[in-house]
């Protein structure tokens, strides 16, 4: 009997991907483009956004944040896992990457869904923060952009997330890095930093993942 989580081999993780349901045509073109780019490592595992999509029906979640859009992967699983009349606000700085995901948005009708503000994320949230409308007016969120800046991120999620709600925060094991005492560059200290204020942070109930390069799930308490 294991005590803990699997090693994932390929010949495994070929397993998992076959045991899940097959990516819409869609979603698995839009990998495939964003798998030839110099950053195509940058996106998350199909069985993370598959894993994304059953929390966002699961949660019955309409209203979401996206802080890291990239070429877009999950932000089309998630709207494609909305209801109707579901929403995401998606921040991102980068034009470039941003009009592939506008481009796949487009082309599984899911553009109406979502609104992108191409704007450092801090500044955006900041600003969605100052507003009280704005507070507690998110169901979902899903931080996945530089990694300095999440603990800003983290602050102004919760913010804006209502009780109940759900954050995902992406690659909280950062390749391992985490747990090696000797790295201390400022990206896993970033990491290292915020994972320890979470594990005993009593304004939400957490449970890390050890999914793609590991997802901290938070529900604000
Ligand atoms: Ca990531």
């Amino acid at each position: 009997m294991a005590v803990r989580t699997l090693s994932m081999t390929d010949s495994l993780h070929a397993y998992l991907l076959g045991a899940n349901e097959p990516l819409p045509p869609v979603q698995q073109r839009l990998r495939d483009e964003t798998a030839l780019l110099p950053q195509g490592g940058w996106q998350i595992s199909a069985e993370q956004g598959q894993f994304m999509a059953f929390l966002v029906k699961l949660t019955g979640a309409k209203h979401c944040l996206e802080v890291g859009v990239f070429t877009g992967f999950s932000s089309l699983v998630v709207a494609q896992a909305l209801p109707p009349d579901g929403t995401i606000l998606a921040l991102d700085v980068s034009e470039e990457f941003t009009s592939v995901a506008r481009r796949y948005w487009q082309e599984a009708n899911v553009t109406h869904k979502i609104v992108l503000r191409l704007a450092p994320a801090t500044q955006t949230l900041a600003k969605l923060a100052d507003s009280p409308e704005n507070h507690a007016a998110f169901d979902f969120a899903f931080i996945d952009a530089d990694k300095p800046n999440y603990d800003s991120y983290y602050e102004s999620c919760l913010t804006l997330l209502r009780v109940g709600g759900l954050l995902l925060i992406d690659n909280v094991l950062w390749a391992g890095k985490v747990a090696d005492p000797t790295i201390t560059d400022a990206d896993t200290m970033a990491f290292k930093n915020l994972n320890a204020k979470i594990a005993t942070d009593e304004r939400v109930d957490r449970c890390m993942v050890p999914i793609g390069d590991g997802v901290t799930l938070c529900r604000k308490r």
